[in-house]
């Protein structure tokens, strides 16, 4: 269990951090998983460095994707070429399904797998089956609403923002998430004028932006019922053992990977 280090912003709308915890899987990795998911029986994870290589998540995504997949008693898993946009796509095959950040499927059997080395992988499920989803919420993604406009698609596809669980996983905590000014005027321009409530003064005197916070936030203005909203609330900056971070290991940095995925039945568990 990581303990939680940085306390959640507390003007922010993240009270409870789903039941996120890690825990040994069968085949000897240390996943996370979230309560808050596993109660719908929703099969899903979040990998560490005792896990699929991080390398290999981050080049040989359809390879490292299979063995999570068959972890979670699904078929195959998808992915995307990550850009930091707000596009979102919709996917009923394994393999790359493109360049973009938000991806959906109705369909069962197939993992969607998110990658990260810092930004909010945001899981997003729904509570009659009819879909998944995920951002890779990272700030320009943020700014360009990349989670309304996952939580649109798959209203598009069939589900009610109403019925829908977000799960912000582990990624850099509103306590080390140093940004400069023309971030927070990207926020502002591309969220609105309430995007300054989710930057605060940092130690060194640069603002922190809050992307637990704002993409709360964002799940809340589209709908999403905010107790239905979660936040593992654990930081990779500060976890750089458990998680690789980008910003405490450059370029090089491996990724992990946050899946979720429909079972072919709705009663399993
Ligand atoms: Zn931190």
């Amino acid at each position: 269990m990581i303990a939680r280090k940085q306390p959640l912003n507390p003007e922010s709308h993240l009270r409870s951090n789903g039941g996120f915890r890690l825990e040994e899987s069968a085949n000897g990795w240390r996943i996370g998983r979230f309560a808050a998911l596993e109660t719908l029986g929703v099969p899903h994870l979040v990998t560490t460095r005792q896990g699929p290589d991080v390398a290999r998540v981050r080049h040989e995504t359809s390879l490292a994707g299979r063995e999570i997949a068959q972890l979670l008693e699904l078929d195959d898993a998808a992915f995307l070429e990550q850009v930091h946009g707000g596009e979102v796509l919709v996917c009923d095959a394994a393999g790359c399904a493109g360049r973009a950040d938000g991806l959906v499927t109705t369909s069962r059997s197939l993992a969607l797998l998110g990658k990260s080395g810092d930004c909010p992988i945001v899981l997003i499920a729904d509570r009659r089956h009819q879909a998944v989803g995920f951002a890779h919420a990272s700030w320009r993604a943020t700014v360009a609403r990349i989670v309304p406009n996952v939580v649109r698609t798959m209203v598009e596809s069939g589900c009610a923002a109403g019925d829908l669980v977000a799960c912000i996983c582990p990624s850099a905590g509103p306590e080390c998430y140093e940004v400069g000014e023309e971030v927070r005027a990207a926020a502002i321009e591309g969220i609105g004028c309430h995007a300054a409530s989710f930057f605060h003064p940092g130690p060194g005197g640069k603002d922190h932006f809050d992307l637990w916070a704002a993409n709360a936030d964002a799940l809340i203005r589209t709908g999403v019922p905010s107790s239905s909203i979660h936040a593992a609330g654990v930081c990779t900056m500060c976890h750089n053992g458990v998680f690789p971070s980008h910003r405490r290991e450059g370029e090089s940095a491996g990724r992990f990977a946050a899946a979720i995925g429909l079972w072919p039945s709705r009663q399993r568990d």
